[in-house]
């Protein structure tokens, strides 16, 4: 007969194993059929982690924290997961999972099954296997069709520019300026910004980071943060401009610098206004950070200048609106960039025939094919 502290022991054992289900375990993960390294697994194995799984395919990716969103890619499909969540975006189409997106210290968990099934189905250059003890994947790896002589100058080139980083203004609790019809800037950024995204990937050889892809709320010092720590060539922020006087009009596009006059002042303060939103009022820039400011972008001020003066004139190309110019003022969100960047006001939401134009989406879509153009001009220019 077995003791009793068999049993306590026994009981003890399904006890814990019941209180700790998300120990962690590995699966071994095979590419080609060599052991490249160990997945980490929840769950008894049913939830792997995605960072490990890119870690060891070595794919691109971006992590958004604000919005728990991770973003790779698999055989050139954009793959978008987000904690809670029980989908899982493959470019631009939704597919279920079996199971909610789980994220614990810092990893992304998915369920294994259906995870790879959805992606098998959708892949046709890879394949990859779930089997009890580990992952395989295999790559059909291409052989290029011609040799291609490599002109080192433009190649160098195509490295400087390779990330462009599109922040759309305000977001979440930050509406930004509002208009007499009630259109939010915080909406009409989002969805230029989004354009804009779309025709960059579409047509140029380019890796797009949005700061924001949805309406969350987000710190200027976070937006910057993504910027620089994504090594961005390029950041765009995209706004709407309001004023007290109804009949201001027209689009304008700014500089990091010292204010020229009261109005560009003035334009930088609303944008600035957001500080206080962030529980830290009274971090606007004084002299001395804007003089640090231009001295630590003096190196690429001039690219700034170019792709300012070039978004303008395309602008101008498409829409009826005044050219107000590029203007120079302390904007928090610009300071501490470090690449060539740009403030974009499309126009006034406080002028009600503009509000007008604003909401229609082909004018929206005309001034990101606009910012587009000037994007490629300005790469071409470089
Ligand atoms: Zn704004």
């Amino acid at each position: 007969m077995k003791s009793f502290s068999t049993y306590l022991c026994l009981f003890y054992i399904i006890l814990s194993s019941q209180l700790f289900p998300n120990t962690k375990t590995k699966l071994k993960f095979f590419e080609n059929k060599v052991l490249i390294g160990e997945i980490n697994t929840i769950q008894n194995k049913q939830l792997f982690s995605l960072n490990d799984f890119i870690k060891l395919t070595n794919s691109k990716n971006f992590t958004n924290d604000k919005t728990e969103k991770i973003e790779f890619y698999i055989d050139n499909k954009k793959i978008k997961i987000t904690n809670q969540i029980a989908f899982i975006v493959v470019d631009d189409s939704l597919y279920q999972l079996s199971s909610k997106v789980v994220m614990q210290d810092n990893n992304y968990y998915v369920p294994a099954e259906s995870f790879f099934n959805i992606i098998n189905n959708l892949s046709t250059s890879s394949s990859l296997t779930l089997k009890t003890n580990q992952i395989s994947l295999s790559r059909l790896i291409e052989i290029p069709k011609k040799i291609v002589k490599v002109d080192l100058k433009n190649e160098k080139k195509k490295w400087e520019f390779k990330t462009i980083v599109i922040d759309a203004g305000h977001g979440g609790k930050d509406p930004g300026a509002v208009g007499y019809r009630g259109t939010k800037e915080k909406d009409i950024a989002l969805d230029v910004a989004k354009r804009l995204e779309k025709k960059l990937i579409k047509n140029m050889d380019v890796k797009v980071v949005m700061t924001r892809d949805e309406d969350v709320f987000l710190r200027l010092s976070d937006r910057t943060k993504i910027a620089n720590e994504n090594n961005g060539s390029l950041f765009i922020s995209i706004h709407t401009n309001a004023a007290e006087d109804r009949r201001a009009s027209g689009f304008e596009t700014f500089l990091i610098g010292r204010s020229k006059n009261e109005y560009a002042a003035r334009v930088a303060a609303r944008e600035n206004a957001v500080l206080e939103l962030e529980g830290i009022p009274g971090q606007a820039l004084t002299g001395e950070d804007l003089i640090q400011a231009t001295i630590a972008q003096s190196g690429f001020a001039i690219y700034s200048e170019t792709f300012a003066d070039l978004v303008q004139i395309e602008i101008k190309k498409r829409v009826q609106s005044r050219d107000r110019g590029v203007k120079q003022a302390g904007f928090v969100v610009l300071a501490r960039a470090s690449m060539p960047n740009v403030l974009v006001e499309l126009g006034f939401i406080s002028n009600p025939s503009e509000e007008k134009k604003l909401r229609s989406p082909q004018y929206r879509d005309q001034l990101a094919t606009a910012i587009y153009r000037a994007v490629q001009r300005y790469e071409k220019a470089l």
